[in-house]
């Protein structure tokens, strides 16, 4: 974006020329940049192209989405969600494309379907029954079929995404 301003005011015959304005103008743009990049994001919607990306949940669900950066969450889990909220923690509120953050966009709607009541319920019911039958804290909840769903759809995410860039691949490799 700050290239293409630049370029766009430079003009050809004005190239050779050293321009004092021009360069203390990029100086002011990169003290900018490094302040943004200093203060860590905290909290954020998802971006036009992050609805685009993750397809597999309707954009309607994806537009009401916030993301928050936090590292309160159970020790074995990088993401947990509530609603319309997934807690992310460390820098994998950056993230823009991992299959973490499309599992968690899958929970976003089956709460947006269920309601945050029903989805608990259904949620620890399914998990306190699989321990009963399972004795193992990590299989019961790994067979909870909310997870089950989660996982599943995100994995297709992934394939299918994984199949579009070989594709674009061979569509370049075509063209040149
Ligand atoms: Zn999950």
């Amino acid at each position: 974006m700050t290239l293409t301003s630049q370029k766009a005011k430079v003009h050809p015959c004005d190239s050779r020329r050293p321009k004092p304005e021009a360069s203390s103008r990029s100086t002011v743009v990169d003290v900018k940049t490094a302040g943004q990049v200093d203060k860590p994001t905290k909290r954020r919607n998802l971006e036009r192209e992050e609805i685009d990306t993750f397809s597999h949940v309707a954009s309607g669900v994806l537009g009401r989405v916030r993301l928050v950066r936090t590292n309160l969450l159970p020790p074995a889990a990088d993401g947990m969600t509530v609603g319309r909220f997934v807690f992310l923690r460390g820098d994998r509120i950056h993230d823009r494309s991992s299959t973490l953050l499309a599992h968690e966009l899958v929970h976003v709607r089956q709460f947006a379907e269920l309601g945050a009541v029903k989805f608990f319920m259904v949620y620890l019911g399914s998990y306190f029954s699989n321990l009963v039958r399972l004795r193992n804290h990590r299989q019961a909840y790994l067979a909870i079929p909310l997870e089950v769903e989660a996982r599943r759809e995100a994995d297709e995410w992934k394939k299918r995404r994984a199949q579009d860039a070989d594709a674009a691949d061979d569509g370049s490799a075509d063209g040149h």
